[in-house]
């Protein structure tokens, strides 16, 4: 059993590597595990591993947690320490009319909220192959959950990644899927979601422009659009999430994984 890595801070995720068992009579079944209270969902790769990429929600107490990972007749524990993590807060002051919004802003923007939820919500088959790769090859200048207070009243916590790009830097699929949403929305402005399967999503928001339909299949490291300032951006960046069995979490922790 392998666990990579052995210490996350809360907001990363995880891999969990089981190996078959081939002196078993019988044929492998999927292990049976569970953490933070939720089933771990595991796949059987090509070279007869059973493999689960785990979330670790961002509100996770920082301690050693057992998982109790069964598998056929055998029984075993894997430790996982979820390390502290302060993060940080940014205090922003913008007129009161870009914070507060109009009865149909936001009105228009629980209805996007709620398309979103309904198409992150869901599980299908697996498509993502091996490895994850980065949308854009600029530097980050926003990290994963910082904690913003605007006006000193309204909290949000980023729950994506922010790349510098100028407007028309190319943005491309970080794994193979299908596009499950291609939309103009309030805050995201024109938004791609790709569904990678087993209930992981990538998310890219703020594009000036889209180079993919809905429901088209893309591969790996395909153009699917390019950076903006589309939606409610104060510049052109490159807004990108992952969400997995809907906890949102931080995308580096994915792209350092060896899958
Ligand atoms: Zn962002």
């Amino acid at each position: 059993m392998e666990l990579a890595p052995k210490e996350v801070f809360p907001g990363d995720l995880f891999l969990l590597k089981i190996k078959i068992d081939r002196s078993s009579p019988d044929s492998p079944d999927s292990p049976n595990a569970e953490f933070a209270g939720k089933m771990i969902d595991f796949y059987q790769d090509a070279a007869d591993h059973f493999i689960a990429l785990v979330p670790v929600d961002i509100d996770t107490s920082p301690k050693k947690y057992n998982i109790k990972v069964k598998s056929g007749k055998n029984e075993k524990i894997a430790h996982i320490r979820v390390k502290p993590y302060k993060f940080p807060t940014k205090k922003i002051t913008l007129p009161e009319e870009q914070v507060v919004l109009s009865a149909g802003d936001l009105e228009r923007s629980k209805r996007e909220a709620e398309l979103l939820e309904s198409i992150l919500s869901r599980n299908t088959e697996r498509v993502w192959n091996r490895s994850f790769i980065k949308p854009t090859d600029t530097a980050l200048s926003e990290m994963f959950g910082v904690k913003r207070i605007m006006n000193e009243k309204h909290n949000s916590v980023h729950r994506g990644v922010d790349y510098k790009g100028r407007t028309g830097t190319p943005v491309k699929a970080v794994n193979s899927g299908t596009v499950a949403l291609k939309e103009d929305l309030f805050f995201g402005g024109n938004t791609v979601v790709i569904d990678h399967g087993m209930g992981l999503f990538s998310i890219y928001m703020h594009l000036s422009e889209f180079h993919v339909s809905a429901g088209e299949t893309v591969s790996k490291g395909q153009l699917i659009g390019l950076v903006g300032m589309t939606g409610r951006a104060s510049g052109p960046h490159l807004h990108f999430g992952i969400k997995l069995q809907g906890v949102n979490v931080n995308p580096e922790s994915l792209f350092k994984l060896e899958l």
